[in-house]
């Protein structure tokens, strides 16, 4: 049983390589997080310089510990002595060589719908650093565009909340009460409908596994 469940996830995840592939991404399956992070190393070259956003998917990665302690020039938000510190990191993240990420939902038409509460990682999707890797689980696939941010809606920005405990009502209820909390999960979203106008700016690398949320 559990054979098939991996063959069908397999086939979803090659599936929506191949519509990324079509819509202006260099979009590339991963069987496992071990597959997709060495996709990752073998992409990044020795002495760049890397951002990144924050998410479960690259904890997960243990990407962290990897660019701190190989040859690379890591802009470390996680390792700042105070907030002003963190948001010059972060600043200068936008102009790195590679900024990798996860995504909240990706559309069968080949959309990548995220939500900030501060607004870098939407930031550096958009514009800023030269390459951007997104790496994400076949669970993160919907159908369109609408169930993409209702999913972030209901799902993904309550836990997100949690994990990062900022005090709004979805942390402590689960569930959106369209707050106006200064700490609000929720405040940047950005859809990318195609990656063609910058090349192969974006690589997309999708898991057909869970990963994340
Ligand atoms: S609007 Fe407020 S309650 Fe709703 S998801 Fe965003 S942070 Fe949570």
């Amino acid at each position: 049983m559990e054979n098939i469940k991996k063959i069908l996830r397999k086939k979803q995840a090659i599936e929506i390589v191949n519509i990324l592939n079509e819509n202006g991404y260099r979009g590339i399956y991963a069987d496992s997080l071990e597959e997709a992070k060495k996709i990752i190393l073998n992409t990044i070259p020795l002495k760049s310089t890397i951002g990144l956003g924050g998410s479960v998917t690259i904890n997960e990665l243990d990407l962290i510990r990897i660019f701190k302690e190989g040859d690379y020039n890591l802009f470390d938000r996680y390792n700042q002595p105070d907030w002003p510190s963190t948001v010059q990191c972060m600043r200068e993240a936008l102009l790195a060589d590679y900024f990798i990420t996860s995504t909240n939902a990706i559309s069968k038409n080949g959309e990548l719908i995220q939500v900030d509460s501060g607004g870098n990682r939407v930031a550096s999707l958009l514009y800023g650093p030269k390459n951007v890797i997104v790496v994400t689980g076949i669970n993160k696939v919907v159908n369109t565009l609408e169930d993409g941010i209702e999913r972030i809606k209901t799902y993904v920005a309550p836990l997100n909340s949690k994990r990062i405990n900022h005090k709004t009502p979805c942390n402590l209820s689960g569930q959106c009460e369209n707050c106006t909390t200064k700490q609000r999960i929720c405040n940047y979203t950005s859809i990318i409908k195609n990656g063609e106008r910058m090349g192969n700016r974006i690589t997309v690398i999708v898991i057909s596994e869970k990963v994340g949320y």
